[in-house]
């Protein structure tokens, strides 16, 4: 099902792009709950994981690894968090399968749901500082 991700894949909604491979996509939650928050999505519109093609799980967890080592490296820790909301019960709000990837340096655990926007341009700097370490 279309949704608001759609839109962003085809480029009609703009986006501080990490990564786009031929299967995925991976640019910065609007909304963070830490600097540096990631999504990390399959071009194929699919809701949940499940749905997924096994091929193309695959290919969305090799991409997954490679943006959360670049995620983590470039706020000087090695810890993060994947987070998948795979249905409306688990909090799930866009309709299309994603992976949040949550830098945690040292003395960061803000909640997931504790959001604060970026300021003016601070959001195109956290995205070169990302994928600087790709
Ligand atoms: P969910 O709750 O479905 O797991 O997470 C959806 C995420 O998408 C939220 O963290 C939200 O901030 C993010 N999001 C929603 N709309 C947009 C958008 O237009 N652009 C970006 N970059 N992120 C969005």
């Amino acid at each position: 099902m279309a949704s608001i991700f759609t839109k962003i894949i085809q480029g009609e909604i703009p986006c501080e792009k990490i990564i786009e491979t031929d299967s995925e996509i991976a640019f910065l939650d609007i909304m963070p709950c830490a600097e540096g928050h990631t999504l990390v999505i399959p071009k194929l519109e699919v809701k949940r994981l499940e749905d997924l093609p096994e091929s193309e799980a695959l290919s969305l967890m090799r991409t997954m690894q490679h943006v959360a080592k670049a995620v983590s490296a470039a706020f000087d820790g090695i810890d993060y968090n994947l987070i998948l909301n795979n249905g409306a019960n688990a909090g799930q709000e866009v309709e299309h399968v994603h992976f949040h990837v949550l830098p945690r340096p040292q003395g960061s655990s803000r909640p997931f749901h504790q959001r604060a926007k970026y300021a003016e341009g601070e959001m195109q700097e956290v995205g070169a500082k990302i994928r600087n370490c790709l």
